[in-house]
């Protein structure tokens, strides 16, 4: 596609290509002072699919080719050969509308350890006050949190018996109680909160780009699908695109913001000639810098599930499989707002150390009221009977891993890899953790609920015997990041102000830019990301 051919989209002061979690924030806090002309350019469709919205809704959006990338990874060499099934969102809102809407931050310490690693300005103090100016915590405000933001924060509407359980177990089993995971203090167990208002889900898209549409000066294109930065005498000053497969092209006077997520943002750099100028030659790309960062340190989150048939009736499963369980559930939702369908499901769970000689948590415990017999590309299965799930989550994996362009066609999946379990240390922690998470359900208050241990299984016992179970069974966590890290090292793509090095006028804002994944889920930090950055975007403009 060149420029010359392209239908012209008109010129602005900061284009933002990709409406997900960072872009929505980002597009809203850019065009709130109605002084500068935005366009928000995103692949997918508008988010008017119902389950969107309804919390249950989840596990139908996991592989809905309508409103989902559906990437999957390059075989596994550590893990029997396996893909990693990559489910992220193509819609308005990204992924933060087809993903579990936990609310987690992570551990303050791994904001610490982005200010060690070079990013001055990262550090917990720092990123403390865009936490709190994202979020509404339904709780209220306090010196943690914030009071009055677009992200709905709540608990859980409805109270699990199970959930209750396993928290009154994990006590038992040792853990100190924690009711808020996001105070600074991680350890222990306790209820989880969730981006929704109780009802519904709470989406970047809901929660601030819904606001800032009624704007004159911000205009939101879907079906628009970046497929190339132009860049001149090293300033990047237009975006190409195709709009129902038609190309047109977009001019920005100031900043064009790229927020196309993990896959999105590396592949759209690459295609436009900044990354390994190896790849770009190899496809025929003109190298504009050649930055062998683009695309590496992929890192993410790995977890092993322990599925349990339970004893009683409670769970999920018992209302997908029971069609008058299933109108009552939707009755009570429709006339009500209340009930199963207003929550996902991951209800309760715990941080803990997988080595006391550790300083702090490294494993997550994420329970869920229920469990499945399928959850890949083909969608979500449950069991055909009453059923929960422990997941053990490694936080702080070693692996690190790629994303490459596999094909010069802009709308063909790049090839990504993890490289998971290369090290003794990672099949250690999951192993500390899977042992624990067996513990819990071994304690009076949770045992009564347990009829079998489905997966890894009760037989499994011995090192070897997990070692071949996380192997076997462990997948990614979706918390991809890093694949357009910022650093102040020569191999980071963009400085700590997020502005990609060597190019003018570019920058990245998503989940891309984290130089380490935080011990937690990746939503909240994103967002904060996208606060942080529209300031610095605004200042820099101010300053210019
Ligand atoms: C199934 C699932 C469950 C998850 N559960 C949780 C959870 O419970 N809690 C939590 O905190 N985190 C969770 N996460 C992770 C979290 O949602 C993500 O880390 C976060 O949404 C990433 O935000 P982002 O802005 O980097 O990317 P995204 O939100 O993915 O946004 C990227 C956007 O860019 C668009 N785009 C990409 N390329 C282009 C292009 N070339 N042109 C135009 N548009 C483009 C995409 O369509 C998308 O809208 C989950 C993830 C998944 C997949």
């Amino acid at each position: 596609m060149t420029g010359a051919a392209a239908i012209d989209a008109g010129t602005f002061d900061y284009i933002v290509t990709g409406a997900g979690s960072a872009g929505c924030a980002v597009a809203a806090r850019l065009s709130e002072s109605g002084r500068h002309r935005v366009l928000l350019l995103e692949a997918g469709g508008k988010d008017s699919y119902w389950w969107i919205h309804v919390p249950i809704g989840y596990s139908r959006l996991f592989a809905n080719p309508r409103i989902n990338w559906m990437f999957e990874s390059e075989p596994e060499p550590e893990l029997e050969g396996r893909t990693m099934y990559q489910p992220r969102g193509k819609v308005l809102g990204g992924t933060s509308s087809i993903n579990g809407m936990v609310y987690m931050r992570g551990n303050p310490a791994d904001y610490d350890l982005w200010r060690q690693r070079g990013c001055t300005g990262w550090d917990w103090d720092s990123v403390l006050p865009y936490f709190r100016k994202a979020e509404d915590q339904e709780r209220g405000g306090d010196a943690f949190h914030g009071s009055g933001g677009p992200l709905r924060v709540s608990d859980q509407a409805i109270q699990w018996e199970l959930g209750d359980r396993f928290i009154a177990a994990a006590i038992e089993a040792g853990l100190p109680a924690n009711n808020d995971f996001n105070d600074g203090e991680q350890e222990g167990a306790g209820p989880f909160q969730n981006t929704t208002n109780r009802r519904r889900r709470w989406s970047t898209a809901t929660a601030y780009l819904r606001p800032a549409r009624r704007r004159a000066n911000l205009v939101v294109r879907t079906s628009s699908h970046a497929t190339r930065v132009l860049v001149e005498e090293g300033r990047a000053n237009a975006v190409e695109f195709l709009c129902d497969g038609a190309p047109h092209v977009a001019r920005a006077q100031g900043e064009i913001v790229v927020c196309g997520g993990v896959y999105g943002s590396p592949q759209l750099l690459q295609l436009s000639g900044i990354g390994p100028g190896a790849l770009s030659q190899e496809f025929g790309i003109p190298v504009v810098r050649d930055m062998p960062g683009v695309g590496a340190d992929l890192q993410d989150h790995f977890y092993v599930r322990l599925a349990f048939r339970c004893t009683k009736p409670i769970t999920l499963n018992d209302v997908a499989n029971n069609p008058a369980k299933k109108l009552i559930a939707g009755l009570q939702y429709l006339l009500f707002q209340k009930g199963p369908l207003t929550s996902n499901g991951i209800c309760a769970g715990g941080f803990v150390r997988s080595d006391p000689r550790l300083e702090r948590p490294d494993i997550q415990l994420n329970f869920s009221v229920w469990s499945f017999a399928e959850r890949s590309h083909r969608g979500v299965q449950p069991h055909p009977f009453p059923g929960f799930t422990i997941s053990a989550v490694h936080l702080r994996p070693d692996a690190r891993g790629t994303v490459m362009l596999k094909s010069p066609d802009p709308l063909a999946a790049p090839a990504i890899r993890f490289n998971f379990l290369r090290s003794r240390d990672d099949i250690a922690a999951l192993t500390a953790g899977m042992r624990l998470a067996r513990k819990i359900t071994t304690q009076p208050t949770l045992a009564p609920y347990v009829a079998e241990e489905l997966l890894p299984g009760a037989q499994v016992t011995s090192d070897a015997e997990f070692e071949a179970a996380i192997r076997k069974n462990g997948v990614s966590n979706l918390h991809p990041v890093g694949t357009c890290r910022m650093g102040a090292d020569p191999a980071a793509v963009c400085d700590p102000r997020l502005r990609v090095n060597g190019i003018a006028g570019l920058r990245i804002v998503d989940a891309s830019v984290m130089p380490t994944v935080p011990a937690g889920n990746t939503n909240a930090p994103t967002i904060m990301i996208a606060e942080k950055a529209s300031d610095m975007i605004l200042e820099d403009a101010h300053a210019a």
